[in-house]
């Protein structure tokens, strides 16, 4: 398939939606990109179209890094103890879930509530705080040095975060955050604001795709286990309150972030990185959505077709 062709068909779809502005760092972002990049597996071939180099901030996506760290570091049963893999059916920054149902934890990994506790899993370690080995991390799965940390974004994250900072104390007082709070926000403020460009988060999609090992260099990154584990989560949740829609659509999981990025890992077969600002009303990428929905029809990547 001709990708820049894709690019093209799925352009005006950019006019459905809007860039985030409630981070207004995000806000200055021009709306009219759209880029991808593919990273075929089984051929070990890779292509791009668009704005794939364009670094845009990382935010949501940035909850699969730091699940898989978590994972990595104490253990799957340990994070399935202190958080859920049910839908909300509430947005991404509700509290209302934990309220309502009497939650203690927080009912998935990548609504902002469990992805604030999965970060206070992350305990300082040989003198590097949690967002530098998370920082460490994303540059090995994503295979890109390059990656940093947007200060102008971060500070947005920091004046605009009070709702994150609710979800965070809601937390402590319900005896669930397990750092405090100061030092867990800061390490999701953190997360969120790293900046990545389509080929990153491709070679993210690439490893978990590929059962956790690195297919750039074979060697084994995540266990097995956490690549299963998060290739359901993001089937059921990657795309906040719209998971079930997009499941039927497209049919392979993915993840989403406001920034407008959405990686996607089709097991055995592709990581997809796709980049496109304007998001709709659950916060999802738009256009990028509708070109991830091209290819997977296209490709025949859905898990679910036989
Ligand atoms: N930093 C954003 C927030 O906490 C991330 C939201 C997202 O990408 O879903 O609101």
């Amino acid at each position: 398939m001709n990708l820049n062709d894709a690019i093209q068909e799925c352009w005006d779809k950019i006019d459905e939606g809007q860039v985030a502005t409630y981070i207004p760092g995000l806000a200055k972002v021009d709306p009219y990109q759209l880029g991808v990049y593919l990273f075929d597996v089984a051929n070990d071939k890779r292509c791009q179209a668009g704005a794939s180099r364009v670094r845009f901030a990382i935010e949501s996506v940035s909850k699969v890094i730091t699940l898989l760290y978590a994972i990595e570091r104490l253990g799957l049963t340990a994070v399935e103890a202190q958080v859920g893999t049910r839908q909300t059916g509430f947005p991404f920054d509700t509290i209302l879930n934990m309220e309502i149902t009497k939650e203690t934890h927080p009912l998935n990994a990548f609504i902002n509530s469990g992805a604030i506790l999965i970060s206070s899993l992350i305990e300082e370690e040989d003198g590097q705080s949690p967002f530098e080995q998370i920082l460490n991390f994303t540059r090995e799965i994503c295979n890109d040095p390059e990656i940093t940390l947007d200060d102008g974004i971060y500070q947005s994250e920091l004046r605009t975060g009070d709702m994150n900072r609710s979800l965070a104390y809601y937390l402590k007082a319900k005896g669930a955050l397990n750092n405090d709070v100061t030092t867990s926000l800061d390490t999701y403020f953190k997360q969120c604001s790293m900046m990545v460009t389509c080929e990153s988060l491709a070679n993210l999609g690439a490893v978990l795709a590929n059962d956790g090992i690195a297919p750039w260099n074979g060697e084994r990154i995540i266990s097995s286990a956490a690549a299963t584990y998060t290739k359901s989560v993001m089937m059921t949740t990657g795309l906040y309150n719209e998971s079930g829609t997009y499941s039927v659509k497209i049919g392979v999981p993915t993840k989403s972030g406001v920034g407008g990025g959405l990686v996607a890992a089709a097991p055995n077969h592709y990581g997809i990185g796709i980049f496109s600002p304007a998001l709709d009303h659950a916060g999802n990428s738009v256009a990028g959505l509708a070109l991830l929905e091209l290819i997977s029809k296209e490709l025949k990547l859905s898990i679910f077709k036989y």
